[in-house]
């Protein structure tokens, strides 16, 4: 009996090892994309229209520092901006672990560091990728706006985006009480209940970033215990109206249709079910790669991010490279990015020089080199007065679009230049007007405006549209033009 036993054991464990190697084998032969014949000739690709030797895409700290570098080494260096410009370190307040900076806002750091690619001769295109054609050299990427860009060497720098929960109610009331941004939502939490979910780092923060305001708020974690660093737990010991709650789950969101007014929370420990009443749900449960652009063609690992080669930032293609947090699922710190991203423009300098680009080369290409384009923006002007606004769109002859905005809120920020583009390009059709909705209370009462940023298009005196997210420039377009 003892030695059918150790035989069935023994059976079990062959079995584990042999279909394991084999599913492993078999991921890596065909589930992985494999590496297509990519054929480089430099003098063929300088006769090519639309080219750029160092294309980044990406502006967060991987990005803006491969182009400081890129731009220095005398190359022609190109950085599309992306939907989110300025990356993750604008969705924070203050960031005390810069480098060489005490206490600065994120948002200054990646000023600095555009400003410091510019001074160089990069040019930074406000627009985004929307796909690369990884089959041909060079690269053939295509934007947003419809251009079409021969790229020599490609780094991407598209960092992550935050993940969600995927429960109910959470769709529904995005932007209505749910987010993924304290600074930018605190203020309409004033004395308020609210939750935050998340036991890392960025969870110990949004905490912080909420309680000057908001009334209580409590942390929810999944785990017995948080992920957080040391410092950042005590941080949060020290604030009286923050309290952590472990072993709690979020099951279901919910609101009275136009915000959020409760959570029902599931003890995993007590098997207790609960309803909590808040206003205000702040995720802060980690981050994806965004690696969809380059997925079929490069080799990503199971969780998609992008693979790297030792201590380069080779990919598994001749002259794309990966920073930032696009790849780096260990560390995941600003200036880890920034040095990946350094790292990486030295790799496609030495890949461009290796296939023979040159000083001579690049001055033929040069009347070729993608430029992007100077765009023409008009000053938006602000409303604070709600009886003018009101008269304002009970008058106007062209639709009136309003944009709430808050002073910290990043997306806001973001989106902007694309508006005040946009109000230029459409100045006799449209009328804009962007609102502090945490200056002008009575106006976004009014509007029913409790988180930003909020859009809402009036005609004829009547609301026609509601957008409670940041759009894209060609949504933007795409809403105004729906329109007029
Ligand atoms: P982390 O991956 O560190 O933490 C994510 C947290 O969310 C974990 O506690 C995780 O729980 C929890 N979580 C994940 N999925 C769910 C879910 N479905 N439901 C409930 N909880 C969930 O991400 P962060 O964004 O916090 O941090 C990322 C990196 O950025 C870290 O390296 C961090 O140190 C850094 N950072 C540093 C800051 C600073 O220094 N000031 C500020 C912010 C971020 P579990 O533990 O159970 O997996």
């Amino acid at each position: 009996m003892i030695k059918n036993n150790k035989i069935i054991s023994a059976a079990i464990v062959f079995a584990i090892i042999f279909f394991g190697a084999r599913y492993f084998w078999i991921h890596k032969k065909f589930l992985q994309p494999q590496t297509p014949h990519i054929a480089i000739d430099m003098k063929k690709a300088a006769q090519k229209e639309n080219v750029v030797p160092i294309l980044i895409i990406g502006s967060g700290c991987a990005g803006l520092s491969s182009a400081i570098y890129g731009a220095r080494s005398n190359i022609y260096t190109v950085l599309i901006q992306g939907n989110t410009p300025g990356g993750q370190l604008t969705e924070t307040s203050y960031v005390e672990n810069w480098p060489g900076s005490e206490k600065e806002l994120g948002l200054q750091i990646i000023e600095r560091l555009k400003k410091q690619a510019e001074s160089f001769g990069a040019v930074v295109v406000s627009d985004s990728v929307i796909s690369i054609d990884g089959s041909q050299w060079p690269y053939l990427v295509t934007t947003e706006e419809g251009k079409k860009i021969n790229a020599l060497t490609i780094i991407m720098a598209t960092g992550s985006s935050p993940r969600k929960l995927g429960v109910v109610g959470e769709q529904e009331y995005w932007g209505k009480g749910v987010t993924t941004c304290a600074i930018c939502d605190a203020p309409f939490h004033k004395g308020k209940d609210v939750v935050v979910v998340g036991g890392g780092d960025s969870a110990a923060e949004e905490a912080i970033q909420l309680s000057p305001y908001a009334k209580s708020v409590t942390i929810l974690v999944r785990k017995d215990s948080m992920r957080a660093s040391a410092v950042m737990q005590d941080r949060i010991e020290e604030i009286p109206n923050i309290t952590v709650r472990y072993n709690t789950e979020v099951k279901k969101i919910i609101g009275d249709g136009n915000a959020v007014i409760s959570v029902e929370l599931y003890d995993n420990k007590t098997g207790e079910t609960l309803q909590k009443e808040v206003t205000g749900v702040f995720l802060a449960i980690g981050h994806d790669p965004n690696s969809q652009l380059v997925k079929s063609f490069l080799k990503t690992d199971e969780h998609g991010y992008i693979e790297v080669q030792g201590r380069t930032q080779l990919t598994s293609m001749p002259g794309i490279f990966a920073a930032g947090d696009v790849e780096d699922y260990v560390y995941k710190q600003a200036g880890v990015a920034a040095g990946s991203g350094i790292k990486a423009a030295l790799d496609a300098v030495s890949f461009l020089q290796s296939y023979g680009f040159n000083k001579e080369l690049s001055e033929q290409m040069e009347a070729h080199f993608f430029t992007g384009e100077s765009i023409l923006r008009s000053e938006i002007k602000s409303q604070s007065n709600l009886k003018e606004l009101e008269a304002i769109i009970a008058k106007s002859n062209v639709p009136v679009l309003l944009d709430f905005y808050t002073p910290f809120c990043p997306s806001c920020t973001q989106m902007l230049p694309s508006l005040e583009a946009l109000a230029q390009k459409y100045k006799e059709k449209i009328v804009v007007y962007k609102i502090d909705a945490s200056q002008s209370v009575d106006i976004a009462k009014r509007y029913k405006v409790g988180a930003v940023p909020v859009l809402l298009l009036f005609k004829n005196g009547a609301l026609a549209k509601r957008v409670n997210k940041a759009l894209s420039k060609k949504e933007l377009n795409e809403l105004i033009q729906g329109i007029i």
